[in-house]
């Protein structure tokens, strides 16, 4: 069977490095960006259409409103977002959203096992795994063998980025001349990145630890 795979985008460094290197590989047709109320929603819906036009790919925004309600954390509240990166465990847990990977990826398993998808690209890395267990490559074990039985065509779950930290994906993606300026890496979702959250953090230290200056100007 040809491939044929499905992206989960959020417009991130993560997603859209999953993305670009698996694009030509895997047959990467559609994207699926998930709307849960989340802070920064619109900025990720519309930086996944851009990135979607870029790559020619059809893009799919998923509305959860349900998931907005019993999601308490400071990623859809007026609750502060976690700055720096010094308490990655209390970080992880301001942001949590129940279920969020796993979630998706099951709907995600639905439109493989009705269209025919080979593959469901997620853009877990390295350093989210220490904190998040939903961003391991145990967890894609698992996922992969729960389609086993919950689906027909048993889509596989890749993680391109799972042996890579923040460094080695800015990394890929400068040697791959992926377009990082199309990028939002923002928890808080404002026209550009805020400079300060925990996301926008990680992405400008691994700019700079990369010796770039041309997209640390662009971005913030
Ligand atoms: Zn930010």
């Amino acid at each position: 069977m040809n491939n044929k795979s499905i992206i989960l985008l959020s417009g991130g460094l993560d997603s859209l490095v999953s993305l670009g290197v698996c694009k030509t590989e895997y047959n990467v047709e559609l994207a699926l960006t998930f709307d849960y109320g989340q802070k920064a929603a619109n900025s990720e819906i519309s930086t996944s259409k851009k990135i979607c036009d870029y790559y020619n790919i059809k893009h799919k925004v998923i509305q959860l409103d349900w998931l907005k309600e019993i999601t308490h954390t400071a990623l859809v509240s007026d609750k502060e977002l976690p700055e720096g990166i010094e308490n990655p465990i209390e970080s992880a847990k301001a942001v949590w959203v129940p279920n969020r990977n796993g979630l998706f990826l099951n709907i995600a398993g639905s439109f493989a096992d009705s269209e025919n998808y080979t593959h469901i690209i997620l853009g877990a890395n390295k350093e989210e795994g220490e904190t998040f267990p939903d961003n391991t490559q145990e967890f894609a074990d698992r996922v992969n063998a729960a389609f086993e039985y919950s689906t027909l065509n048993k889509p596989k779950v890749l993680v391109p980025l799972i042996n890579y930290d923040k460094n080695d994906i800015v990394n890929l993606a400068l040697k791959n001349n992926l377009p990082l300026e199309l990028v939002k890496s923002c928890y808080n979702g404002g026209e550009k990145h805020c400079g300060v959250c925990e996301s926008c953090t990680r992405l400008k230290n691994a700019l700079k630890n990369n010796g770039d200056t041309h997209y640390i100007k662009i971005l913030f």
